[in-house]
């Protein structure tokens, strides 16, 4: 069996229904897996996608506006061996008129939802010895500080943190917890980015590889931290953002 095949794991992907979640659950489905796919709106176009592929899914309700939502979904969802933390929002505002509510609103999904969701997996996982993955999407704004997205740039620093303490508790006991820092990918959360001539065209210029990337090179790797080629990788954020980082 290759290292890169998934045939029978099952994984829950959070924020399927759209952009880089969407191709994450596609292309996990591809290597083999069945997939649940969650959302706060119904998954129906990525499971239209993953059945044209011959794949398996099954939709869940998760609203993380709830950030505590995801021990339900985790319980509910049977027995899992992957965890792909994807869903994430990014408010843009200067950061001396930054609201409370813009605060509260992007680290309790981004950072509170990913860290108990993960905890009710490990419930579940931690012991069983069947190397279950836990993949959490990251950013560049993990290492760097950006502009006008405080809580955006703190919350996924604080992504990249949780990834390294909870490898450091797990990584002796069956879990490996990595995350994917995607560079600029052209999904719904970078639209306002795109349609701005001068920021499009800063940084555009700045990406080595000359191109925004797309959801499926993030899919990519998240299948890769998913498999059995990555059993010996713990805490890492891996880049994958057309060199933008290397600059
Ligand atoms: P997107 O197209 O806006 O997708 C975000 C996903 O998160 C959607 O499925 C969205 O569901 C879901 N979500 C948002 N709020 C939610 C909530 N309260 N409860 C449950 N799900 C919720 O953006 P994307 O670019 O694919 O982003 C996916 C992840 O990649 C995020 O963590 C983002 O921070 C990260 N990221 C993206 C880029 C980029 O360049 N695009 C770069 C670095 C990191 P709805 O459709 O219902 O809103």
């Amino acid at each position: 069996m290759s290292l890169f095949d998934l045939t029978g794991r099952r994984v829950l992907v959070t924020g399927a229904n759209a952009g880089i979640g969407q191709a994450i659950a596609v292309e996990m489905a591809k290597a083999g897996a069945h997939v649940i796919c969650a959302g706060r709106r119904n998954c129906d176009a990525t499971l239209a996608a993953i059945a044209d592929t011959q794949g398996t899914a099954e939709q869940a309700v998760a609203d993380f506006a709830d950030p505590m939502a995801g021990k339900a979904l985790v319980n509910e969802a049977g027995p899992l061996d992957i965890l792909v933390n994807n869903a994430g929002i990014i408010r843009r505002e200067d950061s001396v008129d930054f609201s409370e509510a813009d605060w509260d609103a992007v680290m309790d999904v981004n950072l509170k939802a990913l860290f108990f969701t993960t905890q009710a997996f490990a419930k579940q996982a931690l012991g069983k010895e069947s190397h279950a993955k836990v993949v959490n999407i990251a950013s560049l704004l993990s290492f760097q500080g950006g502009i006008r997205v405080p809580s955006y740039t703190a919350s996924k620093h604080g992504v990249a943190g949780l990834t390294k303490i909870l490898a450091n508790e797990w990584a002796a006991q069956g879990i490996n917890v990595n995350a994917i820092a995607p560079g600029y990918i052209a999904t719904d959360n970078t639209t306002a980015l795109r349609e701005d001539p001068v920021r499009s065209k800063e940084i555009l210029s700045r990406i080595p590889a000359g191109r925004w990337g797309n959801a499926t090179d993030i899919a990519g790797t998240a299948v890769f931290l998913s498999s059995k080629a990555a059993d010996y990788i713990h805490g890492a954020v891996l880049n994958v953002d057309g060199g933008w980082l290397a600059r």
